[in-house]
């Protein structure tokens, strides 16, 4: 268990690999709640050094310290409905990665995606939500697009999964500091889709380097 800031991960493999072995512990049901006590919050009172930027759907099931099992100071945390994308978005992944020193940006998918299902019924009853729902289902329905293009009758899972591809790319695109941190190999973008009957986060999308151990699995199932 790392309790000590000088243990924190120092590059996007070794920061991959904490929240692998924080997700298998959260799956097994052994988790071990790191970082929570009261000397680590009164040594995090004057400043944070969290080690990964998460950017993830706002579901109250896919809680990013809770399912990677991390704690106070682990993870800068952003989450919007259908982890959209929009300038305070960007900025706040910045601001993790530039001024906190992240080494991995994570964008979480999940099953079951309210937000996803929403802009697929959109664009196949031609209809949009109204009030700012409106917004969240515009910034997916590009997703729900490119599904279509990659497969005749997408399955949901295939939406979600076309989803966090185009949010990580979406990300790397838009920020010149993000693609800078990644030519330097200083941070890497990773897409996961979280299933929530199983809790497994698993790897289907990356931009960087995570070193050669990590296994992109974009199937289906
Ligand atoms: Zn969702």
């Amino acid at each position: 268990m790392r309790s000590q800031p000088g243990t924190r991960p120092k590059s996007p493999a070794h920061a991959w690999q904490e929240l692998q072995a924080g997700n298998a512990r959260f799956m097994a049901g052994e988790r071990i709640h790191p970082n929570q006590d009261v000397h680590v919050r009164h040594r995090l009172s004057g400043k944070q050094w969290p080690f990964a930027v998460f950017f993830g759907c706002a579901d109250s099931r896919v809680a990013a310290e809770i399912v990677f099992d991390q704690g106070l100071g682990d993870l800068f945390v952003v989450r919007t409905a259908g982890h959209v994308v929009d300038p305070s978005v960007l900025g706040s992944v910045e601001f993790g990665v530039q001024k906190l020193g992240a080494h991995l940006i994570v964008v979480l998918g999940h099953d079951s995606c309210g937000a996803v299902a929403a802009a697929i019924q959109a664009v196949a009853s031609n209809h949009m939500p109204g009030g700012y729902i409106r917004d969240i289902v515009e910034r997916v329905t590009p997703s729900v697009l490119a599904a279509r293009r990659e497969h005749a009758e997408p399955t949901v899972w295939q939406v979600e999964h076309a989803h966090v591809r185009a949010t990580c790319d979406l990300i790397a695109d838009r920020s010149a500091i993000v693609t800078r941190a990644i030519e330097r190999g200083e941070v890497a973008i990773v897409g996961a889709e979280y299933k929530l009957a199983v809790g497994q986060a698993r790897l289907i999308h990356v931009i960087g380097d995570i070193g050669p151990g990590a296994q992109v699995d974009d199937g289906d199932a």
